[in-house]
């Protein structure tokens, strides 16, 4: 199981999409932060496609300062595939997954640390409040969670993102879960083990753009539906039966009305409703049960998550 020789007690893992302006100061809080820990600390930032130049400033500091490697991926992959290429690199005992936009403050890894000593496998960082993040962003973040949280069986946590603090033991088992659609987060829930979470107010993005626009964040949201959750599928069975039971009912009231009051109404604005109606449901069912099989397929093609251009991790065959 544990096929990583570990000598290091701390990774940091970081995605790095378009951060050329945060890179130096998310740089020096790390290594603050890193360095009260434990002198051997591995820095590993994951460049997941950027436009600006992230890379170059990861290269140059990994020039100056043994701690930091880069992994730079051979295009953008996403934000959950950056993170998992990170963990399948990373040497650490305890490994930490953070946004290199400062929203997450590097200070709180010290606090995870403590509940590591604890005895904790997963420490995660529970958002107080939000900052800087439009209305829009923060309510449908909440009713998504909210949502989630009904619909599955597992405990995913409300209110955090992938700011934690995970023990190797997990790592390596998340590296078991070979799934395409990542959903870290509720990947690492279902796992179990000794879980807790430290509280934090998530600050404003320091400098640069979100790399999450709304069209990403609902793929997002429903790869956390749908690897965790079959209720969408119930749910159509239950539009299903509904819909048939009114149509039932319907068609009893129009044999009635044949027979009995001998009136033949020309009834085409209700088969006009009635048709869509249920056209409607259909093609929502049909798009339901494709998001499913299309987890299916994706799986079965079995592509490799990400590519790696290069790399200054020797690691390179973990997985
Ligand atoms: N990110 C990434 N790939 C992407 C989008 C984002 O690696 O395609 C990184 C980004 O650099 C940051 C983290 O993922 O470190 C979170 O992204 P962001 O801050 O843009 O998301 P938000 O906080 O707005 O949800
Ligand atoms: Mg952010």
């Amino acid at each position: 199981m544990n096929n990583t020789t570990n000598t290091i007690d701390l990774s940091i893992i970081v995605p790095i999409y378009n951060e050329q302006e945060n890179i130096p100061e998310l740089y020096r809080r790390l290594t603050e932060v890193a360095k009260q820990v434990t002198s051997n600390y591995e820095l590993v930032f994951i460049n997941d496609g950027s436009k600006d130049h992230s890379l170059h400033k990861l290269i140059e500091l990994s020039k100056t300062d043994h701690h930091v490697f880069y992994i730079n991926l051979s295009r953008n992959f996403g934000h959950q595939i950056a993170v998992s290429a990170g963990l399948d690199l990373c040497r650490g005992n305890m490994v930490v997954i953070i946004d290199a936009d400062l929203q997450d403050p590097p200070e709180l890894i010290l606090e995870m640390v403590k509940k590591h000593e604890e005895g904790f496998e997963v420490v995660y960082a529970k958002r107080l409040q939000r900052k800087g993040e439009t209305w829009f962003k923060k309510m449908t973040a909440k009713l998504f969670y909210r949502i989630l949280k009904n619909i599955t069986s597992i405990n995913i946590p409300i209110d955090t993102g992938d700011f934690r603090l995970i023990d190797r033991k997990i790592v390596d088992y998340l590296k078991l879960m070979p799934e395409q659609n990542k959903f870290l987060r509720g990947q690492i829930a279902w796992l179990g083990f000794n879980q807790t979470y430290v509280e934090y107010n998530r600050d404003e993005r320091r400098y640069g753009t979100t790399g999450y626009p709304l069209t990403k964040m609902i793929r997002f949201a429903l790869d956390g539906i749908t690897a965790f959750s079959d209720k969408p599928l119930t749910l159509v069975i239950q539009a299903g039966i509904a819909v048939s039971f009114v149509a039932f009912l319907m068609i009893l009231y129009a044999i009635h009305g044949y027979f009995s009051e001998q009136k033949t109404t020309p009834g085409w604005a209700s088969l006009l409703v009635s048709t869509m109606f249920i056209g409607g449901i259909q093609l929502i069912s049909i798009g339901i049960i494709g998001m499913y099989i299309s987890r299916i397929n994706k799986n079965i093609m079995n592509r490799p998550l990400y590519l790696i251009q290069q790399t200054n991790l020797e690691n390179k065959n973990s997985n």
